[in-house]
């Protein structure tokens, strides 16, 4: 039931004329490919050590989040297909939002055997993004360690014929740019957006950044022919709730976009709640507000959760520190990531239950590590 905090709290981030948040989930940190940007076996804590968040945990989150009037949720990994639950992950989701909900997913789109689009669009998918670098298999292979973009672009027509909305995220890299640029060409003729990702110096990518970076202006630059009489696009059409701008050259079906995390969005444009594996939520990296959902969870008070986390998001946007961070937006580092030195620590809300609060530390110290 909703109080009138929950309700003054939704409202003042209304009136901020930021897009309302969405949950945005990191379902698992297993691959079975392996993007040199990505990287994602290095990791400390790749694979199955920390228990994760069931479907019906993601089913209880998605309930309350509907709430607080999110009507979005993206799962993202690792490859979250390879989660055997997956398909009740969705539903659950779905279920939890409502049917006007926007529930996605980012996927390399090679499908394991015994799931499809189909049932993935049957419990609720609506739109799908597919991480695509070049057309070219051996080269694709070059970047992403395996899978055959081929297959993505077969899992890309199914999603097509289903109705759900198909974005592509396309990294660029000086070595693989006529790759990108062949990928963006799929949208001359199909109704998708390509979003060309500028390379982050974090992670695995800071080897590559010196060598392959190339931003988003010297792309467009490049692409200027493409751009002359492009008309934007709007995000809200498109589905897209997080930085970008979107344009659709001239007699195109589809539509580019740039993500220029390296170069451009700062963190006053970020709207996620970022949802770890093991139910960790973090209204931003580079701040202390984390909180452990699991707790509020067992026992019933995700309200309180939701509660610090909108004023979590809130102070942030009144806080001119954080106008000139850059955005961080890249998933699975994006949850382990330690904050930047020198970055500003807000307090903690005193929000919570002293009891929750005692088992929310507990937690954290335990599993996020
Ligand atoms: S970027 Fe995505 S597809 Fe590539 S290794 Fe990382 S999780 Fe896998």
């Amino acid at each position: 039931m909703p109080t009138t905090r929950h309700r003054d709290l939704v409202a003042a981030f209304t009136e901020t004329s930021r897009n309302h948040p969405y949950l945005a989930f990191t379902l698992n940190s297993l691959c079975n490919l392996d993007c040199v940007f990505c990287k994602p076996r290095c990791m400390p804590d790749y694979g199955h050590k920390d228990r994760p968040l069931t479907a019906s945990d993601y089913a209880a989150i998605a309930a309350e989040a509907g709430a607080w009037q999110i009507k979005k949720a993206h799962c993202s990994g690792g490859e979250p297909t390879l989660r055997a639950d997956i398909v009740d992950v969705i539903a659950g989701l779905a279920d939890g939002l409502g049917s006007d909900a926007a529930i996605g997913m980012t996927s390399h789109g090679n499908l394991r055997r015994g799931l499809s689009v189909e049932k993935l669009h049957r419990a609720g998918l609506t739109y799908l993004n597919l991480s695509l670098h070049s057309l070219d298999p051996d080269r694709s292979a070059e970047i992403m360690g395996g899978g055959d973009p081929r297959v993505t672009r077969r899992t890309l027509d199914t999603a097509l014929a289903l109705g759900l909305r198909v974005k592509i995220n396309c990294v660029l890299q000086r070595t693989y740019l006529d790759d990108a640029f062949a990928v963006a060409e799929l949208a001359r003729d199909l109704p998708i957006a390509v979003r060309l990702i500028e390379l982050q110096n974090i992670g695995p990518a800071q080897a590559l950044f010196d060598t392959e970076f190339i931003s988003e202006a010297e792309v467009r630059d490049r692409l200027h022919e493409w751009f002359v009489n492009a008309g934007e696009v709007r995000r809200d059409e498109l589905g897209v709730r997080s930085p970008g701008q979107y344009l659709r050259p001239e007699g195109w079906a589809g539509s580019i976009g740039f993500i220029s995390n390296s170069s451009c969005a700062t963190c006053s444009d970020a709207n996620r709640i970022k949802i770890t594996p093991t139910g960790v939520a973090r209204p931003c990296i580079l701040h202390n507000r984390d909180i452990p959902l699991k707790p509020h969870l067992a026992d019933g008070t995700l309200g309180n959760a939701f509660a610090h986390l909108f004023q979590a998001m809130l102070d942030r946007n009144a806080n001119d520190a954080w106008q000139g961070f850059h955005y961080v937006d890249y998933d699975l580092r994006w949850d382990r990531m330690e904050r930047p030195e020198g970055t500003p620590v807000l307090p903690l809300l005193p929000l919570l239950t002293t009891e929750t609060a005692r088992l929310s530390c507990a937690c954290a110290s335990t599993e996020e590590r």
